[in-house]
């Protein structure tokens, strides 16, 4: 009998969310697993580093990496895995831009770390001890991974071949995926493997959608009831599908929730919260200046708002330009 494809699957700075996609295929996941060898899988099965370590390179036809990288373990992990895959795909909106995580970049390490271990309200440390990346304890060496200063996306420190985007993928997202590459038919090598089109052009609310956009106030969507049938730009609530790519399906449109970004840019916008922000900006219509800060506090987590999957990846903030080369590592992205 040939030998299946060996494929593997492993989490970074990682929720679980993206993990559980995988479980989500339901019935379709006996397909997979048929037509695959799943080689590494740690949250599913009992694989050890040693095991990927002991595979020859380039064994695993694809690898599936999700979850952002922080620490030093993710990047050892990222390395090893680049190195005994064919195809390395980053799985979910944290692999493909940063993510939700990457929203700490606002922030530096140290700020970080003097809030979770010192100064939160729910924080009793009087002597202000923090985890330390070597300790003794009972005569016994201790190590964890070292917290790196910034949070990046994977294409941020190994190259990657391919983008399932989404937080999470959806299964059947991850299915074709799957297909695609048993049957030869991935696209060129730095492909996202969703639509290129936005999601405006999928969204059955699209022909409410104003030509003109004018603004007197930003209304947030937790504070109202929105009408099901009506774009949510006319309503006043933000919606990222102008400058989202689609391929989920519009599911948190059909919850009648405004989309928040997570399948990333189409690859004709540069930078997703840079596109979105100009438009709205560009349609606040106000008298002054107070007028202008009055419509602009309807929007008052702008980076969370505009940036929420992407900030390591946009052109504000994020990018590893500015860290010294030792801390890079190639990428096939800026
Ligand atoms: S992309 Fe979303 S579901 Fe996946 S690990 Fe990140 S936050 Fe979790
Ligand atoms: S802005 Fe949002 S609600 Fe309006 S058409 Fe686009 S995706 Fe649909």
């Amino acid at each position: 009998m040939p030998e299946k494809p060996k494929i593997g699957f492993y989490w970074c700075g990682s929720c679980g969310g993206c993990e559980e996609s995988v479980v989500d295929l339901a019935l379709d996941l006996l397909v997979v697993v048929d037509a695959v060898d799943i080689v590494f899988f740690p949250v599913g099965m009992d694989f050890k580093r040693e095991d990927v370590e002991a595979l020859p390179d380039g064994a695993m036809a694809a690898c599936f990496i999700n979850g952002c990288i922080r620490t030093s373990e993710q990047e050892e992990m990222s390395a090893l895995l680049r190195q005994k895959s064919q195809n390395l795909i980053a799985y979910g909106a944290c692999a493909t831009s940063g993510g939700i995580p990457g929203l700490a970049n606002q922030f530096t390490k140290e700020q970080i770390l003097r809030f979770v271990y010192e100064t939160s309200p729910s924080t009793h440390n009087e002597a202000g001890v923090r985890p330390q990346v070597a300790s003794q304890d009972a005569g016994h060496a201790l190590t964890i991974p070292a917290l790196r200063d910034r949070v990046r996306a994977l294409d941020q420190v190994v190259d990657v071949d391919y983008y399932l985007p989404g937080c999470p993928p959806t299964p059947e997202l991850l299915k074709n995926a799957v297909l695609a590459l048993l049957n030869g038919q991935l696209p060129e090598k730095g492909s996202v493997l969703a639509p290129d089109v936005a999601l405006c052009d999928q969204c059955r609310r699209k022909d409410t959608k104003p030509t003109e956009l004018k603004y007197t106030e930003f209304i947030r969507p937790h504070l109202v009831k929105a009408d099901p049938n009506t774009c949510f730009l006319a309503q006043g609530i933000v919606c990222m599908g102008p400058s989202t790519r689609s391929g989920c399906g519009a599911l948190c449109i059909e919850g009648n929730m405004p989309c928040s970004g997570c399948f990333g840019a189409t690859s004709r916008v540069r930078d997703q919260g840079a596109k979105m922000l100009s438009t709205l900006a560009a349609s606040v219509t106000a008298d002054n200046r107070d007028d202008a800060e009055r419509i602009l506090a309807g929007i008052p987590d702008p980076v969370g708002t505009f940036y929420r999957y992407s900030l390591p990846h946009s052109l504000l903030r994020g990018s590893t330009a500015n860290l010294p080369k030792s801390t890079r590592n190639g990428g096939s992205r800026p």
